[in-house]
């Protein structure tokens, strides 16, 4: 299934690697604030750094929109990525041309060398070919680990990979694994929670998990839309009217795999100390709006889980970040993590809420990419990983 050439399949010792990683991590008042994604790529590190190679890492940091941007800069991670390897971390201020150029000339096998923030080139984001030969220079081998940009076809991601043998890190073999597999090759009975903000960003993985699940469950802002299509008032909810076609022929196509709240919390204002109440779908009072999932719902997506051999799980059931409208999240993840099922759980607000549960741990996969995990669960090729060397 994963027919690509890992860091495992070739011999790096003594090669100057050129290694993608994610560091694209928040940062507050100059310090790495979450080091997650910065532990997620140590498994590539260490396997590069226990063979001899010479590690040259680039990533891109927030939006710098191709202009050096110190907020953007990724020195601050060369810092926590010391502390965690208990290593010195050489940093180049630039990640092509001369600067980057003489600093993985100069660095020696087995160290590891991090380059500024790809992102402060236009050519990054652009593809831009010379951006790319300019980072093919730097290297022998090129390891995409950045399961995270893997959807972008970017200069470090996907033009270079081109220009040098390019394999995948242990991150991304991990990744698609999981999430491939799930789609592809599920363990049936094979259940997808899909809930968040909006409906409009998560179209095409509806469709496809709709096609590929046994059941989808529906919550969050999400199912709003639903419950409107449905024909049912909604009074101040989050929802989208530009997607009421959508949502109704998908009611009407997939009904039976569809499963959506029959009972709701409801708020009379969008704050956390909001009144609040538990209703059937369809008597939403005017001026109040639906923040969680009821209990019944809860009951009915925790029976679901009985017996499934995989569950997916995108998008909290809830505005989780308020206490009083978490319940259906965090109950719903409880039974996740209970479910004795392959769960694998993606997307930056579903991952913050299993986190905070303090469910990590029981989880199968929880995945490091939110954009590319929703693509992967499109059923989408990413391009990052497209270009790699096929096994
Ligand atoms: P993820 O990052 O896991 O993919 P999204 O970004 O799609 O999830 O959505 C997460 C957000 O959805 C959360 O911040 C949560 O507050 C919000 N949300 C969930 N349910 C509702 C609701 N009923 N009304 C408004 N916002 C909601
Ligand atoms: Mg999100």
């Amino acid at each position: 299934m994963f027919n690509k050439k890992t860091v495992r399949d070739i011999d790096a010792q003594g090669k100057r690697v050129l290694v993608r990683v994610d560091f694209n991590v928040p940062l507050a008042e100059g310090q790495v604030s979450d080091d997650t994604r910065i532990r997620a790529a140590i498994p590539t590190i260490e396997h590069l750094r226990a063979q001899r190679a010479t590690v040259i890492l680039c990533s891109h940091l927030g939006r710098p929109k191709g202009e050096v941007r110190p907020e953007f800069s990724l020195h601050p991670v060369s810092q926590s990525l010391a502390a965690l390897l208990n290593t010195s971390i050489g940093f180049a201020e630039d990640c092509i041309g001369p600067i980057a150029e003489a600093a993985s000339s100069a660095a020696q096998p087995g160290e590891i060398l991090l380059l500024e923030n790809t992102r402060f080139h236009p050519g990054e984001q652009d593809n831009d070919p010379e951006m790319a030969r300019q980072l093919a220079t730097l290297a022998d081998i090129f390891v995409n680990d950045a399961f995270g940009t893997a959807h972008r076809a970017h200069a470090s991601t996907e033009g270079v990979a081109h220009l040098l043998p390019a394999v995948a890190g242990l991150l991304m073999e991990k990744e698609i694994r999981y999430l491939g597999e799930a789609v592809a090759a599920p363990e049936h009975p094979f259940i997808a929670i899909l809930g968040g903000a909006k409906i409009s960003g998560k179209i095409n993985v509806i469709h496809n998990l709709l096609d590929k699940a046994d059941k989808v469950l529906v919550g969050g802002g999400m199912a709003n839309t639903f419950i409107k299509a449905q024909g049912h008032y909604v009074g101040e909810s989050l929802v989208e009217d530009n997607s009421l076609e959508t949502a109704r022929q998908l009611l009407e196509k997939d009904a039976a795999r569809l499963s959506l709240p029959t009972d709701i919390v409801i708020a009379d204002d969008f704050t956390a100390e909001a009144k609040s109440q538990i209703i059937p779908v369809g008597d939403v009072p005017e001026g109040w709006r639906i923040m969680d999932i009821g209990p019944q719902t809860v009951a009915a997506y925790t029976e679901e889980l009985q017996g499934a051999g995989t569950v997916v799980w995108n998008g909290p059931m809830g505005v989780f970040e308020f206490p009083a409208f978490a319940e259906g999240t965090n109950q719903l993840a409880q039974a996740i993590a209970e479910s004795g099922a392959i769960t694998i759980v993606g997307g930056g607000e579903s991952v913050a809420a299993i986190r905070q549960a303090g469910l990590a741990e029981q989880i199968t996969h929880i995945s490091t990419g939110g954009g590319a995990a929703l693509e992967m669960l499109e059923g989408k090729t990413l391009p990052g990983l497209a270009a790699l060397l096929d096994k």
